[in-house]
């Protein structure tokens, strides 16, 4: 059946045949063009469309255009981990270029309830910023960037002039420039001469990783809260110096798929957004209807995608007085697809991106008034909301670990959150806060919405399906101490803001007296400077019993489980090296104390045989699971604390000799590609002696493959067909999907209790509980041996998020962690994901204990 869209298509693929003709007739027609103002082409040598543009050509043309075109300037905010700049372009008339720190300034203050009523909203200038592939892989985004900054730079004309002299575009071309690079260089490595539809073709098939994700292979629209990138971290210092009225994200989906735009589910926006942003999406939605309308393209809203995790690139600025606009276009991925809608080619994807693209400048213009409005209420009543809370400011503070208690400052202040150090000692109910060591955060501040999602607990919801997770209280995830005071703190209780610059240091002292060092592992980097400890071949003991240790004249000190000890006497041509490890340590917010005596007062002595000699580590990391899991192992080993890892494909295995390894580590998936000896070497590794590091779903694998055999516990079926003998109850068909995804556990938050006398649980206080998130099925029976189950769930554990009441009988009193005794070896079994997404600092000390101390435990 002949359709409008796939006629557009044909005439689009009959000119997109040819090299010269092409995808400039993307371009509006009836528009003169500056002829001083380069061309895509004229720059690339080929059209935009007809190959994947490659990042540092992108760059590379939008910094020409900035050198020729006075509406056009560009600055570097960041560099990704692969080294490539983050350029963020600003496209506006030439008079607003001339005062446009007093445009900022202005647009800032509108976010200042303080001050916002005297802004004269009349002549001032909306602000959109224009977002384009943060995920690599959906390159349609990346590449009409150089066509809508062409455009802008070059049309002329009364229209396009009152279009530059009421709106200052923001321009971000590529929010990922290392997935985008991995993108292009496949589709570009992998097209023929001849264009290959074939959906099995090489080419629109991606190795592992994908492109989507960033150099660790995280996703970096999910990276707006957590800010643990510097793509993101750039972009959110960028945004807040703008406070732009409109953020538009440019995505792609399946190749069968047509085109999204918002408003998304309305029942699954984020509680905290005003109804008006809706509205305002709403109002847009009928400029990008009429744009795609016009060509055919089939659209739709309101279905599927939503706004309501706020880490979302689309989500955030809903939360920050903005209007947050998500794109998704159907992908080629590659340069000519068959799809349930004819042949999908890749300059069709970037035409209609195209058109977005220019319907939302066009909204913008016809907004302006409202939406800069709208900022400034947005922030009068987030003050108003503030003043009405119950809450008027949180307590934090992370007990002997200064360093943890900092990164968490440092997303809240990247969020404009502002944190004052606890100035005297404050008791709240049962809880103390030690002045200097705690951090106030009033409630009331301009960003108090976002403030108040960060510390939110919400286990009941509008509607129980998520796009994404459904829980991400930030203080949950650092493991902190945290209280609430129901009255406005007293200002001799706060004292100096967070800057965020002074890392918390610890000050040791280093003498030629001095006979052993302690460590206190409670300290977050602990790992790393454990790590350069054994890499330098130093002897690093680690304690199994508490011990008291003299660190001066009538000074004691208590030190828990898992303690770290260095003694001198036993390594003289050490020391050097060993005071200088230990002086980063002290660098990195890690205490460390110095003896001058073997002989405790209490607890164990230095010469005990319950100070444990801990291995020096080699580690591997299996890949072909979850690539976003593997990345966030890769990151916090390789980034964070400097310790390599040795990444091994599944289907390569078999070809490594692992007797050398210290712990493999497997993270969620399956890995069908390993071949039966890689397997049989796997088993037998643990066999001789081996850790396996396992996480999430992996733990199916490995029992399916008897590597480790696990008990789990009965799961509630995950789809709608019920294996029990009595028929289910009737459901309406059309209800399945909605059945289904309520029975997902799909990213909550739940108390678990550690064991801190056992190697995995050292560092956590004794009888500590521990948030954990979880977004699989993976239910683990605690172990038959009663040693054996580190960390256990509480009996009601549920903290946050949504889970059905099956799901959660189940996890109830079931286990988090447990170690499975094989042969000479054991396998430490994580049912979670404990480094999600590099903001669980709470829980990455479980797995990097596992790592170090694994060896060492034995089921008693
Ligand atoms: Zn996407």
């Amino acid at each position: 059946m002949p359709h409008r869209s796939t006629i557009v298509l044909i005439v689009l693929l009959i000119a997109g045949s040819t090299a010269t003709a092409a995808p400039l007739a993307i371009l509006p027609k009836d528009v003169v063009y500056d002829a001083a103002i380069p061309t895509p082409r004229s720059y690339l040598g080929f059209e935009i469309g007809e190959r994947h543009i490659q990042h540092h050509q992108l760059v590379g043309y939008l910094r020409q255009l900035a050198s020729v075109s006075d509406r056009v300037t560009v600055e570097e905010y960041a560099r990704s981990h692969g080294r490539r700049p983050l350029i963020m372009l600003t496209i506006t008339a030439v008079k607003n270029h001339q005062e446009i720190e007093s445009i900022r300034k202005r647009h800032l203050r509108l976010a200042d309830p303080a001050r916002s009523a005297k802004v004269a909203i009349k002549p001032l200038p909306a602000v959109i910023n224009m977002g384009y592939s943060v995920h690599g892989n959906e390159p349609s985004g990346g590449n009409v960037a150089p066509l809508v900054a062409y455009y802008l730079a070059a049309a002329t004309g009364e229209q396009h002039q009152a279009l530059l002299d009421n709106v200052v575009v923001l321009m971000d071309p590529c929010l990922n420039p290392d997935g985008f690079e991995r993108f292009a260089h496949w589709a570009n490595n992998h097209r023929g001469a001849v264009p290959n539809p074939d959906p099995n073709h090489r080419e629109h098939r991606e190795p592992w990783p994908s492109g989507r994700t960033n150099y660790y292979w995280f996703d970096l629209n999910r990276d707006w809260l957590p800010a643990q990138h510097p793509e993101s971290q750039g972009r959110l210092a960028m945004y807040h110096r703008w406070k732009p009225n409109v953020v538009l994200d440019f995505h792609e989906m399946g190749t069968d798929a047509t085109y999204f735009f918002q408003p998304g589910v309305p029942a699954r926006n984020n509680p905290l957004t005003p109804s008006r942003t809706f509205k305002l999406t709403r109002q847009f939605a009928r400029h990008h209807a009429a744009a795609l309308d016009g060509i055919g393209s089939l659209y739709y809203t309101e279905e599927r995608f939503d706004d309501f995790y706020m880490g979302k690139g689309s989500t955030y600025p809903d939360l920050h007085g903005s209007v947050g606009i998500l794109f998704e276009q159907a992908s080629s991925r590659g340069h000519l697809q068959e799809s349930v809608n004819g042949p999908v080619s890749f300059p069709f994807t970037i035409r209609n991106q195209f058109l977005t693209s220019m319907s939302s400048l066009q909204a913008t213009l016809e907004l302006r008034e409202s939406l800069l409005d709208h900022k400034r209420t947005f922030y009068q009543d987030a003050l108003a909301l503030a003043r009405a809370s119950r809450v008027k400011a949180h307590v934090v503070a992370a007990p002997h670990d200064p360093a943890r208690l900092h990164r968490f400052l440092e997303i809240l202040a990247r969020h404009q959150i502002q944190s004052y150090r606890l100035a005297q000692r404050l008791r709240i109910e049962d809880q103390t806060f030690e002045a200097n060591e705690a951090f106030v955060i009033p409630t009331e501040q301009p960003e108090f919405r976002f403030l108040e999602d960060l510390f939110a607990r919400r286990t009941e919801f509008n509607e129980n399906i998520f796009y994404d997770v459904s829980a991400w209280t930030l203080a949950l995830a650092f493991q902190l101490q945290s209280a609430e005071l129901t009255d406005i703190p007293a200002k001799t209780m706060l004292g100096q803001v967070f800057s965020g610059h002074r890392f918390p240091r610890q000050i040791g002292s280093f003498n030629k007296t001095d006979l052993a060092y302690a460590i206190d592992w409670r300290g977050y980097y602990a790992p790393k400077t454990l790590h350069q400890l054994l890499a330098d071949d130093v002897n690093v003991r680690v304690a199994s019993e508490p011990f008291d240790f003299v660190t001066g004249p009538e000074q004691v000190q208590h030190f828990e489980h898992g303690t770290l000890l260095v003694p001198l006497g036993i390594q003289p041509e050490k020391r050097a090296k060993i005071v200088r490890i230990l002086r980063d340590a002290g660098r990195d917010g890690v205490a460390v104390h110095a003896t001058t005596t073997g002989l405790t007062p209490n607890g164990i002595d230095l010469g005990s045989s319950s100070f444990q000699r801990v291995p020096k580590p080699k580690l591997l990391l299996v890949t072909g699971g979850s690539s976003y899991e593997a990345g966030e192992v890769w990151h916090l080993l390789d980034q964070r604390l400097s310790i390599p890892v040795t990444l091994v494909a599944d289907r390569q295995l078999s070809r490594v000799d692992l007797t050398d390894y210290s712990a493999v580590i497997l993270v969620s998936g399956s890995y069908d590609a390993m071949s039966s000896t890689g397997v049989a070497k796997l088993s037998r590794f643990v066999e001789t002696g081996g850790s396996i590091i396992a996480t999430g779903t992996s733990i199916e694998w490995l029992d399916k493959n008897k590597i480790v055999e696990t008990a789990f516990r009965g799961k509630v079926a995950e789809s709608a067909v019920d294996e029990a003998s009595t028929p289910p109850l009737r459901r309406p068909y059309a209800a399945a999907d909605v059945d289904a995804a309520l029975r997902l556990v799909r990213g909550s938050i739940f108390e678990t209790r550690v064991d801190h006398t056992h190697p995995v649980g050292y560092g956590y206080a004794p009888q500590a509980t521990l948030p954990v998130f979880r977004n699989n099925r993976v239910f683990l029976e605690p172990s038959q041996n009663a040693y054996s189950t580190p960390v256990v769930y509480e009996a009601h554990p549920l903290l946050a998020g949504y889970v059905s009441a099956e799901n959660l009988a189940t996890i109830a009193g079931s286990a988090s962690v447990v170690v499975v005794q094989r042969g000479q070896g054991r396998a430490i079994l994580i049912a979670e994901n404990p480094n999600l997404r590099a903001f669980w600092y709470g829980t990455n000390r479980l797995f990097l204990n596992s790592l170090f101390f694994g060896p060492l435990v034995r089921n008693p």
